[in-house]
This record gives C-alpha cells, structure tokens and sequence, in this order.
C-alpha cells in the first residue's frame, strides 16, 4: 500500500536518489531541508511515516525527532533516522531520540525501500500490552 512519506533532509543528491527511489515504488514523498521546516509540515499534514536525516544544518535530527515525539499528535507516525555518520552510538542515540529504525548512508539501492517499510507499523502493532 502506498505511503506518504515526509523526507527531512538537506543534501539534494540524497534527497534526489531517496525520492527516487521511493516514489518508483509507488510512494508519495514530501520534502523538508531542515529540520524546522519539517517539523512545520509534520504538524500540518498526516504522514505515515518520517525519513529524518541526522546530519541537518542548525538543528540536528537527533533533536528534531525529540520535538516530533513531545507532540502527542505526532507519536503513533514512525521516524526513520538516515545519517551517515559512522559513530559508534549513533543508533543508540537515535532509538533515544525517538525514532524507531536507523538506516545508514550510503543507502543500498536494492534494499533501500524495504529498511523503510521495515518501520512502516511500527508504532501501530504491539504496543497495548
Ligand atoms: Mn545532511
């Protein structure tokens, strides 16, 4: 089934090759380059899910997913944290932040779309226990 995705990411190679890839998969994707902007639109439309690359001019994504997790609205949508920042901790920091999955860069053109949909539910199943 086709997802809206909002993509907050600030380097257009990726942004291009990610959208790319998402939309050849019948996707829809909205795109923010930082991370105010995208919570702006976050707050604004319904998203299945957030792409939230790490590596963002000003505010970082770390602190971007907290924003996006301290809005009730927002807590049931998923955070997919991209970054290519190669540091042990990165995805300890990330699930902390927030989000649910970690995906790094360079993305995998093959298993690209599928790492995503991986969290697609994943605040929609197996919470109420
Ligand atoms: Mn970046």
């Amino acid at each position: 089934m086709s997802a809206t995705i909002l993509l907050i990411e600030d380097n257009e190679q990726n942004r291009y090759l990610t959208t790319f890839l998402l939309e050849h998969s019948g996707h829809r994707v909205i795109h923010a380059a930082d991370g105010p902007t995208g919570i702006d639109l976050a707050s604004r439309e319904r998203y299945d899910m957030i792409l939230l690359d790490i590596q963002l001019p000003g505010m970082s994504g770390y602190d971007v997913a907290r924003v996006l997790r301290s809005r009730p609205a927002l807590a049931h949508v998923p955070i997919v944290a991209v970054t290519s920042y190669a540091m042990v901790g990165d995805r300890e920091t990330a699930i902390l932040a927030g989000c649910d999955g970690y995906l790094e860069k360079p993305i995998d053109p093959e298993t690209f779309v599928a790492d995503v949909m991986r969290h697609r539910h994943a605040r929609s199943a197996g919470e109420a226990t």
